[in-house]
């Protein structure tokens, strides 16, 4: 077959690549809670020519002849995950993670069965229930929510509003906590309603992963995540669980809700968990939670009010009525001044999803370019900075600060 590099064979995608490559190599600080960088040997794994071939069904049982390799490299990423996770059974094929959460729903759920997940303004996920998702058309969703004093899940009313729903499943994880998800009132309320344990780690998996964030196995029913998060892997998703669940685990995901596996995806993820389980993993999701401490402490003493009063995980939830303003105008001006985050609402917000009244602020994605407290304290200062306007100097002083920490080898040749 003859080769046509993507320079000659599409102009224009590949200048769209190069461009991207330039603007996270060198034009913003990455600070959205939910992304990362991966390394360039998954990036490799994922341009792969496993991306030709169907595989439908699951190694050593598949719908198709030719899949020996496609089972070598299944079978890696599952027993990794089993490995690092501790999980008797792992489904390496969901494409992303709200595709594992519906497998995962329908692993144990009929239409209309009863489902406890969180407030959705209080950090869960639209899988866990928001009525423009499948989730909140399909299952019929009740909700606990965040104490407002503390503002934190506090044991007495998850285990109160479980008694008062009797709910089918409880889920459990969240997409803008900035506290350790409390297992232990998740299976207090489990044991007495008699309800299936559900918890999506997708964006504490990294943490959890190290021994950092405590592990939900082996008491849980069902751990949905993404592998793309704090997990620093290929992006898609992946569903572990008990053993006695396995099969229907296996036929939520094929063939009731997806057909062929994207096997370019999971050899992405194999090699994800492979450097997962390398030494200096722990040390690395040491330090993005350092390094969100360091965040909170220095955007405390900048003036800016966080929910909950700090942080025990990977991200800040900053309250930006402390400062006069909407997460949306605190969005736009941060990314005039060249640092990318998101605004997000705070629990019991008064405004609106579209304009919210805070931030959330990650440190996973600058923690694998290699910054520390020093670089976060500093970043608290920046965002300050920002917030009060001064844009320009500020987006000079984001980008002296990419060019120290450099990500990708060879950045300027590839993408
Ligand atoms: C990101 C996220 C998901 C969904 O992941 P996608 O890959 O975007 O579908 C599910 N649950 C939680 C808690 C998340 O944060």
């Amino acid at each position: 077959m003859q080769h046509h590099p993507l320079s000659d064979a599409d102009p224009e995608v590949h200048n769209a690549l190069k461009n991207e490559m330039n603007r996270q190599e060198s034009d913003s600080l990455e600070m959205i809670a939910s992304e990362n960088f991966v390394n360039q040997a998954v990036l490799e794994a994922q341009g792969s020519v496993l991306t030709n071939k169907y595989a439908e069904g699951y190694p050593g049982n598949r719908y198709y002849a030719g899949c020996e390799y496609h089972d070598d490299v299944e079978n890696l990423a599952r027993e990794r995950a089993k490995d690092i996770f501790g999980a008797e059974h792992v489904n390496v094929q969901p494409h992303a993670g709200s595709q594992a959460n519906f497998a995962a729903y329908f692993s144990v759920l009929e239409k209309g069965d009863r489902v406890l997940g969180p407030v959705l303004a209080h950090g869960g996920h639209l899988t866990h229930g928001h009525p423009v998702n499948f989730s909140g058309h399909i299952f019929d969703f009740d909700t606990y929510a965040i104490d407002e004093e503390t503002e934190r899940f506090e044991r007495d009313e998850i285990v109160e509003a479980a008694r008062e729903h009797d709910p089918d499943l409880i889920v459990s994880g969240y997409s803008a906590y900035p506290r350790e998800i409390p297992f232990d009132a998740f299976r207090e309320a489990a044991e007495e309603t008699d309800a299936v344990l559900m918890t999506d780690i997708a964006h504490v998996a990294g943490l959890v992963a190290a021994g950092i964030h405590e592990n939900p196995f082996p008491d849980w029913d069902i751990v949905t995540t993404t592998t793309h998060k704090t997990l620093r892997g290929a992006r898609g998703g992946m569903i572990m669980s008990r053993e006695g669940l396995a099969e229907d685990i296996d036929r939520a995901v094929f063939p009731f809700s997806q057909g062929g596996p994207l096997m370019h995806q999971v050899a992405g993820k194999a090699v994800s968990l492979r450097l997962a389980q390398e030494r200096d993993y722990r040390e690395y999701q040491q330090q993005i939670v350092d390094n969100a401490q360091a965040l909170a402490e220095g955007l405390q003493e900048n003036g800016f009010r966080l929910v909950s009063g700090g942080t025990d995980v990977h991200l800040v939830l900053a309250d930006m009525s402390s400062k006069d303003m909407t997460g949306k105008e605190a969005e736009s001006l941060l990314e005039d001044a060249g640092i990318v985050v998101n605004k997000n609402m705070i629990p019991y917000d008064e405004r609106s999803a579209k304009v919210t009244s805070g931030v959330r602020i990650g440190t996973p994605a600058l923690t694998t370019r290699g910054m520390e407290e020093s670089e976060l304290r500093y970043v608290a200062d920046l965002i300050g900075r920002a917030v009060n306007g001064e844009t320009d100097r500020v987006r000079e002083e984001v980008e002296d600060l990419l060019h120290e920490f450099p990500l990708y080898e060879d950045a300027e040749n590839s993408y």
